[in-house]
């Protein structure tokens, strides 16, 4: 039986091949999923590039399946985007995140911000700005302890409508960052557009760091591109000492991967990351 499980949730990937019936099989064990609070958060620290010092976390879900075990996000957000669940599942995501945040705070933890991803399709929908509202006033943050990693496909489309949440958003005080920054089919046109805080450095150009010439010069352009247009600049994916070295000589901001941590638990990330404020 167990097996046969397995097989059945071979599925969860983003390739085509799945008929229209397993779809809804699937996106009814999401959706029963969502229900019973199987989704939960995981954290990963973002740090400064000199001295380490903790200026965030970025959540990233888990799919906490009765059968399956701890599910990878990689597994089932095309589809949650694909059925429009994700709008119920990011809806989820942003209360676990700021219930925790809040509850960081509340036991006397201090984390700065704490970051969430946004898929281009929550973002059509205008129910994120009252979402993000609700879910601020209910556990008594500022919206400049949130943060929304926002990919590129979304800008790019560079609508009017798309432009104006920005805007809403960065007047409410929260922190705009681009997610997987020049993976995208985007002109840099929508740099100048758009009210963003950060540029996030995609981890395909970290991972060649320090050898690779042209990746190098890749992070380099990045760095100075976000900051000659007032942006703060964080690299993902950095896994070694190296590649640390040379983000930092290039002037980059701050750095998230497993060099510092993988993603943890949330009690776990507060064991290892979180201190008491002094009081
Ligand atoms: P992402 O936003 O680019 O997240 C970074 C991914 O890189 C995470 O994978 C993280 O675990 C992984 N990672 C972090 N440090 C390192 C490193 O040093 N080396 C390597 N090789 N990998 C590293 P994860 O958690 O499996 O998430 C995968 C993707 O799923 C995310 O990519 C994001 O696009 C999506 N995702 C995750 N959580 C959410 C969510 O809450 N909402 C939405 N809409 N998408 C999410
Ligand atoms: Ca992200
Ligand atoms: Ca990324
Ligand atoms: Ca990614």
């Amino acid at each position: 039986a167990k097996n046969q499980g397995r097989n059945r949730y071979a599925f969860y990937t983003s390739d085509l091949t799945v008929n229209a019936h397993q779809r809804l099989e699937m996106e009814n064990d999401m959706r029963r999923g969502l229900e019973r609070g199987e989704f939960i958060l995981y954290y990963q620290p973002k740090v400064m590039c000199d001295g380490g010092k903790l200026n965030g976390a970025e959540a990233l879900v888990r799919w906490n399946h009765p059968q399956q075990g701890l599910i990878e996000p990689d597994r089932f957000i095309p589809l949650a985007e694909d059925t429009g669940l994700i709008v119920d599942l990011g809806r989820s995501i942003l209360h676990s995140a700021c219930a925790q945040l809040a509850e960081w705070r509340d036991q006397g933890f201090l984390l700065p911000r704490v970051a969430i991803n946004v898929s281009g399709t929550q973002l059509i929908g205008n129910q994120l700005v009252s979402d993000i509202r609700l879910a601020l006033t209910e556990h008594g943050l500022t919206a400049s302890q949130l943060e929304l990693e926002i990919t590129e496909d979304f800008v790019m489309n560079q609508n009017r409508e798309a432009i104006t949440l920005l805007d809403l958003f960065k007047s409410m005080g929260i922190h705009l960052s681009i997610d997987d920054f020049g993976t995208g089919y985007s002109s840099l046109a929508y740099l100048k557009e758009l009210p963003l805080d950060t540029l996030k450095i995609d981890r395909s150009f970290v991972a060649g760091l320090p050898g690779n010439h042209h990746d190098a010069a890749i992070s380099q352009t990045i760095i100075v591109l976000a900051h000659n247009l007032g942006m703060n600049v964080i690299a993902e994916g950095v896994e070694t000492t190296a590649q640390r070295d040379i983000l930092q000589a290039q002037g980059c901001d701050s750095i998230q991967g497993y060099l510092i941590s993988p993603p943890l638990s949330a009690s776990a990330f507060a064991t290892t990351f979180l201190s008491r404020a002094p009081s």
